[in-house]
């Protein structure tokens, strides 16, 4: 599929500016600086052996020869080094522009964007391409920015010798832009066929950065090794480093195509230029000052023309990119960010009825979630069951107010969940995934989800979860570290440590509705009995939601909701559903089956 530009260069080039104009006050005096003295150094340059060859040829003393000489020098000199020097100040406000200020745009977006939008696959898509605007200082976000002084100087610099060649000879002058011309049709089948084949060699890119990812994960080293999957992997990656080596070549090949016809169009300009002048001073009608300037003004002015053609080929490329990165940041956030009801306003614990809630997936088959309704009364204990792909996570993820449905709703408390400013609404919420990771930070941080926090209150936290005496036994305590990725006296807990800490975070937070999504799935029974007996103990004053394949678990729930392909397929007690003999008592005779036959083995042992 052919890439589409979404906004033209100029409209990206003026966002740039209006962001880093916002960001840096004194971006517009530096470049207007740096053009300035990048605009007067060719007009010394050129003028610097057209005055010797005056001075030489149209008579004059040696005095004044040499002062204007060497005034012109100095001054050329001066300029070359404030060019300089504003050339390093550029570069330095495009990088900073990039790393301090464009970079952390894109990470908040990432972090406060609609959850829903984040994790679609789309989102997905959109963040990993948008993320090559910001990878370098010759691409994107910053290459954009660092093209446009050579841009403008390119650009007035060639109005104004180009009127200064017309006036010389129109001839030349018209030339020069045929073969310019020709050089930017030639840039321009080179750019046609890097818009064709972009997207394909974006997925190979996508490839290798996914697999070296995935492969120097500690989680994927033990099957890859236990499995011998190295070479497997290493020939996935070289199939798509190849790949998008072959598109690089091929887009490289047309690319260089403009070079050579540069050089070949150059021999031409000035054979002909150096013909028409010759033959002009051979003739009389000019001097060898004047034979000199005018070789300078074309010089300089194809100079200004080619480059201008370049840069404007490099904008080409960088505001795909910049498509890219705005098309990720411009995102409109589907949930509601408008004000909402107050949600101290919920009564603690609060009630939550689903009323014929349905959701899909974007681009799904069919619902997950489909015209499911039950109610949850105020600090009950509900166990959340079903196969795999009943549908649980999806409703926690409805509950949670990461997703809205697409028709019914969820109450809380009687008001639904979409009328909250999403972000608020998340106050109501505490969770527990199984899947959750715990970050490379200090105990407490993770804990309380902050740098500064309520001490006391994560020890009290870490006590419930059963922590407490293993970080009080650390030399740093609350302060250790986890993990080595940050610190170096880092420690590792254990699945059943991690759980509890998670567990605590939870609890930091008391939010009046907890949702513990397969939250033991990865612990040892004891372990599990000991967590379930502390989530019993302090799930009181809230509304809980417990998903578990565990069936065991269920019977500390006060009801079970027994999920079958996004409905409640069984509402009701442990011992009524078993008693009614439906899904979830045959599931519940499975397992315990599977337990006992386990126990008679032992026994017979
Ligand atoms: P459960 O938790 O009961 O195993 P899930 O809610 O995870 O069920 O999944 C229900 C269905 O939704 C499955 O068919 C699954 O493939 C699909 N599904 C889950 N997450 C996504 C997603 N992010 N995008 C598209 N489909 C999904």
């Amino acid at each position: 599929m052919e890439r589409k530009k979404r906004h033209s260069t100029a409209e990206n080039i003026l966002y740039l500016l209006r962001h880093v104009t916002k960001a840096d006050r004194t971006y517009l005096p530096a470049l207007a600086a740096a053009l300035a003295v990048k605009l007067a150094l060719p007009v010394v340059a050129t003028l610097l052996p057209t005055a010797a060859v005056a001075a030489l040829t149209r008579g004059g003393s040696m005095g004044q020869y040499l002062t204007a000489i060497l005034g012109l020098m100095a001054l050329y000199a001066l300029g070359t080094a404030l060019a300089g020097y504003l050339t390093q100040v550029m570069s330095f406000k495009n990088m900073r522009f990039r790393a301090q200020t464009f970079t952390p745009v894109y990470f908040r977006k990432a972090l406060t964007m609609d959850f829903c939008l984040l994790e679609s696959p789309e989102g997905q898509k959109k963040a990993a391409t948008a993320s090559a605007a910001l990878s370098g200082n010759d691409v994107g976000v910053e290459g954009m920015l660092r093209h446009l002084e050579p841009w403008l100087l390119n650009l007035i610099g060639m109005v104004l010798y180009g009127a200064a060649a017309v006036r010389l000879d129109w001839r030349i002058l018209l030339v020069l832009l045929a073969m310019t011309g020709a050089n930017y049709f030639i840039a321009l089948w080179a750019w046609h066929f890097n818009m064709r084949t972009k997207p394909t060699a974006d997925t190979f890119l996508q490839g290798q950065k996914y697999l070296r990812r995935e492969g120097g994960q500690p989680a994927n080293g033990k099957d890859i090794r236990l499995y011998h999957m190295e070479k497997w992997l290493m020939d996935a990656h070289n199939a798509c480093v190849m790949g998008r080596d072959k598109w690089r070549r091929q887009s490289f090949t047309r690319r260089a195509l403009r070079s050579v016809s540069d050089s070949v169009f150059l021999v031409v300009r000035d054979a002909l230029a150096y013909a028409m002048l010759v033959g002009a001073f051979l003739a009389g009608n000019m001097d060898a000052a004047g034979f000199t300037l005018t070789i300078g003004i074309i010089s300089t002015f194809t100079k200004w023309l080619n480059e201008f053609v370049a840069t404007s080929d490099d904008w080409r490329y960088e505001t795909l990119e910049v498509d890219d990165l705005r098309d990720f940041l411009e995102q409109k956030d589907v949930l509601n960010h408008g004000p909402g009801p107050d949600v101290s306003q919920v009564r603690r614990p609060p009630q939550v009825e689903l009323r014929d809630v349905t959701f899909t997936y974007p681009g799904g088959e069919g619902p997950v979630i489909d015209r499911l309704s039950f109610t949850i009364r105020p600090g009950e204990k509900i166990a959340l069951v079903g196969l795999n792909g009943a549908g649980k996570t999806t409703l926690v993820k409805l509950l949670s107010g990461l997703y809205k449905p697409d028709s019914g709703e969820i109450l809380v408390d009687g008001i639904p969940t979409t009328a909250f400013h999403a972000v608020e609404y998340l106050r109501l919420v505490g969770t527990l995934y199984q899947d959750m990771k715990v970050l490379p930070f200090t105990i407490g941080e993770n804990v309380s989800g902050r740098e500064d926090y309520d001490r006391d209150r994560v020890w009290s936290c870490l006590h419930q979860a059963g922590l407490k005496e293993a970080v009080e036994a650390l030399p740093k305590g609350l302060d250790t570290s986890i993990t080595q990725q940050l610190e170096q006296d880092g420690i590792d807990l254990s699945g059943g440590q991690q759980q509890r800490l998670l567990f605590a975070r939870a609890l930091y937070k008391d939010a009046p509705l907890l949702i513990l999504d397969e939250p033991t799935a990865a612990l040892d029974p004891l372990a599990e009995a000991d967590l379930y007996q502390k989530y019993a103990r302090t799930t009181g004053g809230k509304t809980s939601i417990f998903i578990s394949h565990r069936l065991s678990s269920t019977q500390f729930c006060d009801r079970v909701v027994y999920m079958e392909r996004g409905r409640a397929a069984e509402v009701g007690t442990h011992w009524e559903l078993l008693e009614q003999g439906g899904k979830y008592a045959q599931l519940f005779r499975l397992q315990s089956s599977y337990y006992r036959s386990e126990e008679v083995q032992y026994e017979n042992a």
